[in-house]
């Protein structure tokens, strides 16, 4: 008899601690997580270093396309870690620079660029039960997933958090400009044709602006629950 597996969607803006919720998730349930945003950040790097960009950053689709069937993007977890492997290289520590930040939505905005991450995050769940956040998890990757969290926070917050990550990890950036990446991010990501970032009919609402992530992580795990209740 076929296992019954549990998919978990968490979809939302830019910065507001989508992984941080499916980390935690995919821990306290013991199933597999997927960053779906690391898997277009690690394309963007590789975009970027096959010279896919010209010196005003402007994107040459067309090459960006031709690259895409030498890629392929894996996650595995070492030491209780989660690394980005592109084509057997750990990028993990290249992709979340503020240069990636910035050019990662126009990436991901290429229609063929979405089909074949959509086809290698969908080849990720086979018969796993698994957790993946992104911005199109609940609308596209996952119609039919068990559970869709919509999650949000005031963008001041999310820039806060933000911009105390990337000083934590060293990178050296301004408050105004991690804001207006952030504000640049969502509206590229909400407004774009192709699986624009939007909330699910059927995804629940966290919005964290005055949660710890305890507090976030017990609400999730409520609905997780309930769901289970349910069915
Ligand atoms: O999640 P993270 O902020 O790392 O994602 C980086 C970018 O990747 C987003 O701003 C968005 O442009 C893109 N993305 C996407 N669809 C997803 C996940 C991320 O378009 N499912």
């Amino acid at each position: 008899m076929e296992k019954k597996t549990f998919v978990i969607a968490i979809d939302g803006h830019s910065s507001c601690g989508k992984s941080t919720l499916a980390r935690q998730l995919a821990e306290k349930l013991d199933i597999v997580y997927v960053d779906s945003g690391a898997m277009y950040r690690a394309l963007t790097w590789y975009a970027q270093q096959h010279r896919c960009f010209d010196e005003k950053d402007t994107l040459n689709r067309q090459k960006l396309i031709q690259t895409l069937p030498d890629i392929n993007i894996d996650f595995i977890k070492k030491n209780n870690e989660h690394h980005t492997m592109l084509n057997n290289q750990d990028v993990s520590g290249l992709i979340r620079s503020m240069e990636i930040s910035k050019l990662v939505s126009e990436v991901s905005a290429v229609p063929k660029v979405r089909q074949k991450m959509v086809k290698l995050q969908r080849k990720m769940a086979q018969n796993k039960s698994l957790v993946m956040d992104g911005r199109d998890i609940g609308t596209v990757v996952f119609p039919d997933a068990d559970l869709k969290i919509f999650l949000t926070a005031k963008e001041q917050i999310r820039a806060k958090r933000r911009f105390k990550e990337l000083r934590e990890q060293g990178i050296k950036t301004d408050f105004e400009a991690v804001l207006e990446n952030i504000k640049k991010r969502d509206r590229i990501d909400s407004t774009r044709e192709v699986s624009p970032l939007k909330k699910a009919g059927d995804a629940c609402v966290i919005d964290n602006s005055e949660l710890t992530p305890e507090e976030q992580l017990a609400k999730a795990l409520q609905l997780v629950k309930k769901k289970c209740h349910e069915n």
